[in-house]
């Protein structure tokens, strides 16, 4: 039997057919681009991959000064911090040589244990991390999704972890629907759950509680 959460992803996947996602070129683009992310939108994220994109190889990342680096992503916010992280990931990343297939090899949960060991690399980043980058399927228990549910009558766990756990009890262990999943959910809290509402026309109108207190 369907989960109320597979029945969720199903109304939004027939609405806004396949997302394709993480929008990047490579994986370490991807890898990238979620530390820029952080705390801004993707326009200032993406304008700041733009002009890191002659540089998006380890090996010369990690040969500009935090400095440089910081320079570089100006337009993501919090550029100093943000030139910080990155080198701690890039840190990490250069104890396995810099290559993603060994990383994919790890345990999803060892590496996870990992990622949020590298400054900088709260749960929601070593998630979408974990899904984009590194190929483990993972729920992203953003705030996004957590809005979304909400609203549609789920009592959710308060911390991020039993969020997550949440879903992924009752969610098909299968990366291209995790990957689908995360996307459609920012997608939808774009276009129709967002801060306030656009109830009238929204595809889960059905399906929803629209608790808005
Ligand atoms: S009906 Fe309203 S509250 Fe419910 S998911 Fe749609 S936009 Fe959000």
């Amino acid at each position: 039997m369907q989960s109320n959460y597979q029945l969720t992803y199903d109304m939004l996947f027939n609405h806004y057919g396949p997302q394709n996602w993480w929008p990047a070129d490579t994986h370490f683009e991807m890898l990238i681009g979620s530390i820029l992310v952080q705390n801004t939108n993707w326009r200032n994220a993406n304008k700041a991959l733009q002009k890191l994109k002659p540089y998006m190889d380890p090996e010369l990342i990690d040969q500009l000064s935090a400095e440089e680096l910081a320079q570089l992503i100006r337009s993501s916010g919090f550029f100093n911090i943000k030139a910080k992280r990155i080198k701690a990931f890039i840190g990490w990343f250069k104890n396995y040589h810099y290559d993603i297939d060994k990383i994919k090899k790890i345990d999803r949960w060892e590496l996870r244990n990992e990622l949020l060991n590298i400054n900088g690399i709260g749960r929601e980043t070593a998630d979408v991390m974990l899904l984009y980058g590194f190929d483990k399927p993972i729920f992203v228990a953003d705030a996004y999704a957590r809005r979304i549910f909400y609203r549609m009558g789920y009592d959710m766990q308060t911390s991020y972890d039993g969020f997550r756990q949440q879903i992924e009890k009752d969610f098909p262990d299968d990366l291209q629907l995790y990957n689908e999943f995360h996307a459609l959910l920012v997608e939808h809290a774009k276009q129709f759950c967002r801060v306030k509402p656009i109830c009238e026309t929204c595809p889960l109108a059905n399906n929803c509680d629209q608790r808005l207190d």
